[in-house]
Formats: C-alpha cells, structure tokens, sequence
C-alpha cells in the first residue's frame, strides 16, 4: 500500500481564501488586529512570526508587532501584555514561546485576557476544551483536525493514538480526537511498549520532536498518520515519522513540510477572525 498525501499546504490555501473573502467585507477600520510579542533573538521564533506577520498581511488582519530583548524582564512582558488586553485594536494576543532563559511562560500566559488568547493556551480555554464549553482551541490541534476531516474518513470510535502530551499539541489533540468519539490513548517518553501501543491505532499523531522516531513496522495498515514534528536536520526539514516505510502502510499521511504546519498558522487566523466576532 502506498498512502495518500493529505496536503496540508493545498487546504491551508483554501481556508486562507474563505478567511480573506470574509474580511474584505469588514470596513478597513474594523478589521481584526493581532498582536505578537517576541522576546529575545530565538531564530525559530523569528522565522515563525514572520510567517505569522506575512499571513496577516496577506489577508488583511492588523499585524502588530512587538518584540523585545532577550533581556526584557518578566515585568516587561507582563506590562505590555496587560497593555495589549486593554487595547481595543487588539483581538488577539500571541506570546511566542519558548521565552527567554528564566521567564515565567506560564505566568504570561495567565496574563493574557481569555477572550483574546488567540493560541488558545490560557487555563480558561484549555479547562473548556476538556469540558466541552465554547473554547479557543489551539491552532496546531484544530489545524490536525481538519486535515483528519479532509481524508472524509468517519473517525466515530476509531483507536487513536497520540504520541506527546505538550499542552500545546499532545493534550489539545486528544480532547479535540476525544470529542469525535475515538478511543484515545496519549503516549509519552514514559510510556512503556510503545510501538505495541502504536500499532493498535487507527489514527497516529506524532508530536515528539524527534526526527524519524514513529517508523513504518509501528504503523497498523491502513492507519492516518498525522506528521506533526519539525525537526532540523542537516539543514533540512524532517518530522516524527519517518516517511518512506509509514507512506507503505498507511492509508493517509501528512508530508513535512507542507503538512501540518501551514494549517497551524492559518488557523491563528481563523481564531483571530473568531475573536473579532468576523467569524462566529
Ligand atoms: P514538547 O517538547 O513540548 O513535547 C514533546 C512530547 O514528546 C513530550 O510530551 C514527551 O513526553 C514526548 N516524548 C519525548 N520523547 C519521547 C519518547 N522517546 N517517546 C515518547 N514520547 C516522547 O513538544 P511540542 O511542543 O508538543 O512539539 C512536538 C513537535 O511538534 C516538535 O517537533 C515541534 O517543533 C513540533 N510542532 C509543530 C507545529 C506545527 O505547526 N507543525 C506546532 C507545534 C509543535
């Protein structure tokens, strides 16, 4: 069996069409603003909120950016963030993470007013992801979700298998595959046999960080194999699941790049719209 590409990159285009077409209808002074703080010269993080600022301006949200020095003080962070929750410009608010050596991220994050955490992290959205309440889901999760619908695979009761459990991948994803009646099991660097646990699945999601850890023996036929990681790798790009041997079992299965990453960013402006009230 050779598996079918969902391609991430094609439906990304797609969503970002839908949103630009809904914001052209919206006076240019009510538009949508998104604020992205960055602390410190992270040189992923710089490469990820320009991708983050270019998408906004090519669909027409206000981008506002904000970026501070390495040495910023939690205080400083924790003050622009308070500014930015005041700001009616503001419909969303992205810290970048990781923050610098010895910042609080949880504490910024706690900071952020739930109705404009736009990466959905904050303990109020997270709380009603899990209980079924009209949350802010974050955008990696809610980005795997529409390309699992895309395949028009019925995912009622079927075994998923999530490999990670990071708040901003690992446990969103489970409560998201959780609430569309699948049988959901999160592995994670404890986790005892863990290809035994990952051949059971019907749905892999690999969200580990470790180039070419999931290979193809761990991969049931048939299964949806959702490439999740972004590794570097002798300057190229590789993800958690090591493509050639899982695309010779599976039925449907993510490319890095042009996976999962692209939907990540334009479902942070889905949720910005959201926030806004563009999109209900
Ligand atoms: P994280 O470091 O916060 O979490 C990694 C998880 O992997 C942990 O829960 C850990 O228990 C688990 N793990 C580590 N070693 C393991 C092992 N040997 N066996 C089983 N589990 C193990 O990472 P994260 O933020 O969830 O990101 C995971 C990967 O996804 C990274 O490569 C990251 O760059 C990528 N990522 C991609 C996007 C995107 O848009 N495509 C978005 C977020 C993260």
């Amino acid at each position: 069996m050779s598996a079918a590409i969902i391609d991430g990159k094609r439906i990304a285009a797609g969503i970002k069409e839908e949103l630009k077409a809904l914001i052209s209808a919206v006076p240019q002074e009510e538009r949508p603003g998104l604020a992205v703080v960055l602390a410190g010269d992270d040189p992923a993080s710089a490469v990820y909120v320009g991708q983050k600022e270019k998408s906004c301006n090519e669909i027409g949200i206000h981008s506002f950016m904000h970026r501070l020095p390495g040495t910023a003080a939690q205080g400083d962070i924790i003050e622009l963030v308070e500014k930015l929750n005041g700001d009616p410009k503001v419909h969303g608010i992205l810290v970048q993470l990781p923050l610098p050596n010895g910042l609080d991220s949880d504490q910024v994050i706690a900071t952020i007013r739930p109705d404009k955490d736009v990466d959905g992290f904050h303990a109020v959205n997270a709380g009603k992801l899990w209980t079924g309440g009209d949350a802010i889901v974050p955008c990696t999760p809610m980005g795997i979700m529409a390309l699992l619908d895309s395949t028009g695979v019925d995912l009622k009761g079927m075994d998923a298998v999530v490999i990670g459990r990071s708040n901003i991948v690992g446990k969103p994803i489970s409560a998201l595959l959780l609430s569309r009646h699948c049988t959901v099991t999160i592995c994670h660097s404890r986790t005892r046999n863990l290809p035994s646990v990952v051949r059971r699945a019907d749905v892999v999601v690999a969200a580990i960080g470790k180039p070419n850890f999931v290979t193809g023996d761990m991969i049931k036929p048939g299964a949806i194999v959702i490439d999740v990681g972004i590794n570097r790798v002798g300057g190229k790009l590789a993800g958690d699941v090591e493509f050639a041997s899982a695309s010779e079992k599976a039925s449907w299965i993510t490319p890095v790049p042009g996976g999962v990453g692209p939907m990540t960013i334009v479902m942070l402006m889905k949720n910005t719209l959201q926030l806004a009230g563009v999109l209900k």
